[in-house]
Protein backbone atom coordinates (compact mmCIF):
# COMPACT_ATOMS: atom_id res chain seq x y z
CA UNK A 1 0.00 0.00 0.00
CA UNK A 2 0.99 3.32 -0.76
CA UNK A 3 1.47 5.84 1.57
CA UNK A 4 0.23 9.39 0.04
CA UNK A 5 2.15 11.07 2.12
CA UNK A 6 5.32 9.57 1.38
CA UNK A 7 4.28 9.58 -2.38
CA UNK A 8 6.60 11.66 -4.45
CA UNK A 9 3.74 12.92 -6.42
CA UNK A 10 1.80 14.38 -3.13
CA UNK A 11 4.56 15.88 -1.12
CA UNK A 12 8.62 16.23 -3.10
CA UNK A 13 8.42 17.51 -6.60
CA UNK A 14 10.34 14.59 -8.87
CA UNK A 15 12.83 15.67 -11.07
CA UNK A 16 10.08 15.65 -13.93
CA UNK A 17 7.61 18.17 -12.49
CA UNK A 18 10.33 20.36 -11.54
CA UNK A 19 11.40 21.02 -15.31
CA UNK A 20 10.09 23.98 -16.44
CA UNK A 21 7.95 24.09 -19.93
CA UNK A 22 8.93 27.15 -22.26
CA UNK A 23 7.26 30.24 -21.65
CA UNK A 24 4.77 29.19 -24.70
CA UNK A 25 3.86 25.95 -23.58
CA UNK A 26 3.70 27.49 -19.71
CA UNK A 27 1.27 30.30 -21.34
CA UNK A 28 -0.82 28.17 -23.49
CA UNK A 29 -1.17 26.15 -20.49
CA UNK A 30 -1.92 28.62 -18.16
CA UNK A 31 -4.43 30.48 -20.90
CA UNK A 32 -6.31 26.99 -21.18
CA UNK A 33 -6.61 26.19 -17.60
CA UNK A 34 -7.82 30.35 -17.05
CA UNK A 35 -11.84 30.38 -17.27
CA UNK A 36 -12.84 32.90 -19.77
CA UNK A 37 -13.94 36.16 -18.98
CA UNK A 38 -17.75 36.30 -20.16
CA UNK A 39 -19.11 39.55 -22.01
CA UNK A 40 -21.27 41.22 -19.49
CA UNK A 41 -24.90 40.21 -20.38
CA UNK A 42 -28.46 40.91 -18.23
CA UNK A 43 -27.38 37.18 -16.86
CA UNK A 44 -23.92 37.77 -15.80
CA UNK A 45 -23.33 41.95 -15.00
CA UNK A 46 -19.65 40.90 -13.77
CA UNK A 47 -18.01 43.12 -11.07
CA UNK A 48 -20.06 45.97 -10.98
CA UNK A 49 -18.64 49.27 -9.72
CA UNK A 50 -20.31 51.34 -7.10
CA UNK A 51 -20.83 54.13 -9.09
CA UNK A 52 -20.40 55.94 -12.64
CA UNK A 53 -16.83 56.46 -13.85
CA UNK A 54 -17.59 59.61 -15.54
CA UNK A 55 -18.21 64.07 -13.63
CA UNK A 56 -21.17 65.38 -15.01
CA UNK A 57 -19.25 67.38 -17.58
CA UNK A 58 -17.89 64.15 -18.85
CA UNK A 59 -21.13 62.46 -19.15
CA UNK A 60 -22.31 65.50 -21.46
CA UNK A 61 -18.87 65.58 -23.39
CA UNK A 62 -20.03 61.73 -24.47
CA UNK A 63 -23.82 62.62 -25.22
CA UNK A 64 -22.84 65.61 -27.13
CA UNK A 65 -20.86 63.36 -29.17
CA UNK A 66 -23.20 60.67 -30.02
CA UNK A 67 -25.99 63.61 -30.66
CA UNK A 68 -23.26 65.37 -32.95
CA UNK A 69 -23.13 62.50 -34.92
CA UNK A 70 -26.45 61.29 -35.31
CA UNK A 71 -29.02 64.31 -34.15
CA UNK A 72 -32.25 62.02 -34.42
CA UNK A 73 -31.28 58.78 -34.44
CA UNK A 74 -33.96 55.88 -35.38
CA UNK A 75 -35.21 52.30 -34.35
CA UNK A 76 -34.81 49.72 -36.61
CA UNK A 77 -38.63 48.37 -35.90
CA UNK A 78 -41.05 48.96 -38.80
CA UNK A 79 -44.49 49.87 -37.59
CA UNK A 80 -47.29 51.99 -38.82
CA UNK A 81 -48.99 53.54 -34.97
CA UNK A 82 -48.57 52.71 -31.69
CA UNK A 83 -50.43 49.36 -31.62
CA UNK A 84 -47.85 47.81 -34.72
CA UNK A 85 -45.23 49.16 -32.47
CA UNK A 86 -45.93 47.48 -28.96
CA UNK A 87 -46.25 44.38 -31.28
CA UNK A 88 -43.30 44.39 -32.98
CA UNK A 89 -41.29 45.36 -29.39
CA UNK A 90 -43.44 42.44 -28.27
CA UNK A 91 -41.97 40.14 -30.98
CA UNK A 92 -38.14 41.34 -31.26
CA UNK A 93 -37.74 39.60 -27.43
CA UNK A 94 -34.48 37.61 -28.41
CA UNK A 95 -34.87 38.04 -32.24
CA UNK A 96 -33.12 40.74 -34.63
CA UNK A 97 -35.10 43.89 -35.69
CA UNK A 98 -34.60 42.84 -39.04
CA UNK A 99 -36.24 39.22 -38.27
CA UNK A 100 -39.21 40.96 -36.79
CA UNK A 101 -39.89 43.00 -39.89
CA UNK A 102 -39.52 40.28 -41.89
CA UNK A 103 -42.32 38.45 -39.87
CA UNK A 104 -44.56 41.61 -39.51
CA UNK A 105 -44.21 43.12 -43.20
CA UNK A 106 -47.28 40.77 -44.03
CA UNK A 107 -48.73 40.07 -40.73
CA UNK A 108 -49.54 43.64 -40.40
CA UNK A 109 -50.73 44.83 -43.80
CA UNK A 110 -54.02 42.25 -42.55
CA UNK A 111 -54.07 44.09 -38.83
CA UNK A 112 -52.76 47.07 -37.82
CA UNK A 113 -55.49 46.98 -34.81
CA UNK A 114 -56.06 44.64 -31.55
CA UNK A 115 -59.48 43.98 -33.56
CA UNK A 116 -57.71 42.82 -36.91
CA UNK A 117 -55.46 40.69 -34.71
CA UNK A 118 -58.10 39.30 -32.36
CA UNK A 119 -60.45 38.11 -35.92
CA UNK A 120 -57.33 36.86 -37.30
CA UNK A 121 -56.72 34.47 -34.64
CA UNK A 122 -54.09 32.65 -32.68
CA UNK A 123 -53.49 30.09 -35.77
CA UNK A 124 -52.64 32.74 -38.22
CA UNK A 125 -50.91 35.18 -35.95
CA UNK A 126 -48.28 31.79 -35.17
CA UNK A 127 -47.75 31.34 -39.18
CA UNK A 128 -46.82 34.42 -40.01
CA UNK A 129 -44.33 34.87 -36.96
CA UNK A 130 -42.78 31.24 -36.87
CA UNK A 131 -39.47 32.66 -38.35
CA UNK A 132 -38.73 34.40 -35.10
CA UNK A 133 -38.01 33.12 -31.60
CA UNK A 134 -40.24 31.73 -28.82
CA UNK A 135 -43.18 32.26 -31.41
CA UNK A 136 -45.83 29.93 -30.22
CA UNK A 137 -46.04 31.95 -27.11
CA UNK A 138 -45.55 35.33 -28.74
CA UNK A 139 -48.54 34.72 -30.88
CA UNK A 140 -50.85 33.27 -27.95
CA UNK A 141 -49.41 37.09 -25.79
CA UNK A 142 -50.26 39.20 -29.00
CA UNK A 143 -53.78 37.84 -29.12
CA UNK A 144 -53.93 38.16 -25.09
CA UNK A 145 -52.62 41.57 -25.16
CA UNK A 146 -54.81 42.52 -28.27
CA UNK A 147 -58.45 41.38 -26.04
CA UNK A 148 -57.16 43.43 -23.14
CA UNK A 149 -56.45 46.27 -24.91
CA UNK A 150 -60.08 45.99 -26.43
CA UNK A 151 -61.21 44.93 -23.35
CA UNK A 152 -59.62 47.75 -20.95
CA UNK A 153 -58.82 51.02 -23.58
CA UNK A 154 -60.74 50.99 -26.41
CA UNK A 155 -58.30 49.16 -28.54
CA UNK A 156 -56.30 52.39 -28.21
CA UNK A 157 -51.89 51.86 -26.59
CA UNK A 158 -52.15 53.55 -22.77
CA UNK A 159 -49.65 56.25 -22.72
CA UNK A 160 -48.76 54.77 -19.22
CA UNK A 161 -46.35 52.62 -18.05
CA UNK A 162 -48.25 50.96 -15.57
CA UNK A 163 -50.94 49.98 -17.31
CA UNK A 164 -48.46 48.87 -20.54
CA UNK A 165 -47.07 46.33 -18.27
CA UNK A 166 -50.43 44.52 -17.20
CA UNK A 167 -50.46 43.57 -20.55
CA UNK A 168 -49.44 39.97 -21.51
CA UNK A 169 -46.32 40.06 -22.63
CA UNK A 170 -45.49 43.00 -22.26
CA UNK A 171 -42.55 44.12 -19.31
CA UNK A 172 -41.02 47.36 -18.30
CA UNK A 173 -38.33 46.99 -21.11
CA UNK A 174 -41.12 46.53 -23.98
CA UNK A 175 -43.30 49.30 -22.04
CA UNK A 176 -40.01 51.80 -22.05
CA UNK A 177 -39.21 51.51 -25.83
CA UNK A 178 -43.26 52.48 -26.60
CA UNK A 179 -43.28 55.40 -24.37
CA UNK A 180 -40.40 56.68 -25.85
CA UNK A 181 -40.30 56.23 -29.27
CA UNK A 182 -44.39 56.65 -30.19
CA UNK A 183 -45.05 59.00 -27.14
CA UNK A 184 -42.09 61.03 -26.89
CA UNK A 185 -41.77 60.23 -23.14
CA UNK A 186 -37.72 60.15 -22.01
CA UNK A 187 -37.74 56.69 -20.78
CA UNK A 188 -34.71 54.59 -20.98
CA UNK A 189 -35.19 51.09 -21.90
CA UNK A 190 -32.30 48.65 -20.87
CA UNK A 191 -31.94 45.64 -23.31
CA UNK A 192 -28.88 43.65 -23.25
CA UNK A 193 -26.82 46.46 -25.11
CA UNK A 194 -27.17 49.02 -22.77
CA UNK A 195 -27.19 46.78 -19.33
CA UNK A 196 -23.74 45.86 -21.63
CA UNK A 197 -22.46 49.52 -22.15
CA UNK A 198 -23.83 50.79 -18.58
CA UNK A 199 -21.05 47.85 -16.62
CA UNK A 200 -18.91 48.37 -19.43
CA UNK A 201 -18.28 51.34 -20.14
CA UNK A 202 -18.79 52.88 -16.50
CA UNK A 203 -21.88 55.27 -17.41
CA UNK A 204 -24.26 53.53 -15.24
CA UNK A 205 -22.91 51.01 -13.33
CA UNK A 206 -26.15 47.99 -12.45
CA UNK A 207 -26.36 44.41 -11.35
CA UNK A 208 -29.97 44.42 -12.57
CA UNK A 209 -31.60 46.05 -16.25
CA UNK A 210 -33.65 48.14 -13.09
CA UNK A 211 -30.40 49.40 -11.49
CA UNK A 212 -28.97 50.70 -15.30
CA UNK A 213 -32.25 52.41 -15.68
CA UNK A 214 -32.45 53.90 -12.63
CA UNK A 215 -28.54 55.41 -12.61
CA UNK A 216 -28.94 56.18 -16.15
CA UNK A 217 -31.96 58.66 -15.48
CA UNK A 218 -30.14 60.53 -13.41
CA UNK A 219 -26.98 60.73 -15.27
CA UNK A 220 -28.20 61.28 -19.04
CA UNK A 221 -28.66 65.21 -19.12
CA UNK A 222 -31.78 66.19 -19.52
CA UNK A 223 -31.14 67.49 -23.15
CA UNK A 224 -30.11 64.20 -24.31
CA UNK A 225 -32.61 61.88 -22.12
CA UNK A 226 -35.28 61.56 -25.22
CA UNK A 227 -32.89 59.91 -27.54
CA UNK A 228 -30.65 58.50 -24.98
CA UNK A 229 -31.92 55.17 -25.13
CA UNK A 230 -31.39 54.96 -29.36
CA UNK A 231 -27.75 56.61 -28.95
CA UNK A 232 -27.16 53.83 -26.58
CA UNK A 233 -28.93 50.61 -28.57
CA UNK A 234 -26.79 52.32 -32.00
CA UNK A 235 -23.43 52.34 -30.00
CA UNK A 236 -23.62 49.10 -28.59
CA UNK A 237 -24.97 47.24 -31.36
CA UNK A 238 -22.84 48.19 -33.80
CA UNK A 239 -19.46 49.94 -32.44
CA UNK A 240 -19.20 48.35 -28.94
CA UNK A 241 -20.11 44.94 -29.10
CA UNK A 242 -20.58 42.47 -26.88
CA UNK A 243 -17.68 39.92 -27.86
CA UNK A 244 -15.23 42.76 -29.30
CA UNK A 245 -15.94 46.50 -29.19
CA UNK A 246 -14.72 48.15 -32.48
CA UNK A 247 -12.81 50.93 -30.77
CA UNK A 248 -11.68 52.38 -33.99
CA UNK A 249 -15.03 53.54 -34.98
CA UNK A 250 -15.94 54.81 -31.64
CA UNK A 251 -16.83 58.59 -31.54
CA UNK A 252 -15.91 58.60 -27.72
CA UNK A 253 -13.10 56.84 -28.16
CA UNK A 254 -11.15 59.52 -26.17
CA UNK A 255 -13.58 59.79 -23.72
CA UNK A 256 -13.68 56.35 -22.95
CA UNK A 257 -12.73 55.27 -19.95
CA UNK A 258 -13.23 51.55 -20.18
CA UNK A 259 -10.20 48.79 -18.96
CA UNK A 260 -11.24 46.75 -22.46
CA UNK A 261 -11.03 49.82 -24.67
CA UNK A 262 -8.65 49.05 -27.21
CA UNK A 263 -4.93 50.70 -27.09
CA UNK A 264 -4.45 52.80 -30.19
CA UNK A 265 -1.52 54.88 -31.05
CA UNK A 266 -3.81 57.94 -32.09
CA UNK A 267 -7.18 58.96 -31.19
CA UNK A 268 -9.63 57.56 -33.98
CA UNK A 269 -10.24 60.07 -36.85
CA UNK A 270 -13.64 59.79 -36.65
CA UNK A 271 -13.48 60.45 -33.03
CA UNK A 272 -11.50 63.93 -33.97
CA UNK A 273 -14.12 64.79 -36.64
CA UNK A 274 -16.92 64.34 -34.52
CA UNK A 275 -15.51 66.12 -31.79
CA UNK A 276 -14.56 69.20 -33.69
CA UNK A 277 -18.46 69.32 -34.80
CA UNK A 278 -19.20 69.96 -31.15
CA UNK A 279 -16.82 72.35 -30.60
CA UNK A 280 -17.95 74.42 -33.77
CA UNK A 281 -21.77 74.07 -32.36
CA UNK A 282 -22.76 71.53 -35.40
CA UNK A 283 -23.80 67.79 -36.40
CA UNK A 284 -23.23 65.50 -39.16
CA UNK A 285 -26.76 67.10 -40.59
CA UNK A 286 -24.66 70.40 -40.62
CA UNK A 287 -21.90 68.60 -43.07
S1 LIG B 1 -13.65 53.13 -26.90
FE1 LIG B 1 -14.10 50.96 -27.22
S2 LIG B 1 -14.77 50.23 -25.22
FE2 LIG B 1 -14.93 52.47 -25.19
S3 LIG B 1 -17.05 52.91 -25.81
FE3 LIG B 1 -15.78 53.00 -27.63
S4 LIG B 1 -15.96 50.95 -28.51
FE4 LIG B 1 -16.63 50.80 -26.37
Amino acid sequence: MTDEKSSPDATEPSAANTVKKPRAARSATAAKARPKRKAPSVDNPGKVLKRPRYSRAETNAIFQRFHADNPVPEGELDYTNAYTLLVAVLLSAQATDVGVNRATKNLFKMADTPEKMVALGEDRVREEIRTIGLFKTKAKNVILMSEMLIRDHGGEVPPVREELEKLPGVGRKTANVVLNIFFGQPTIAVDTHLFRLGNRIGIAPGKTPLDVELVMEKIIPPDYSLHAHHWLILHGRYICKARKPECKRCVIYDLCRSPEREALDAVPEIAERVAGWVAQGKTRADI
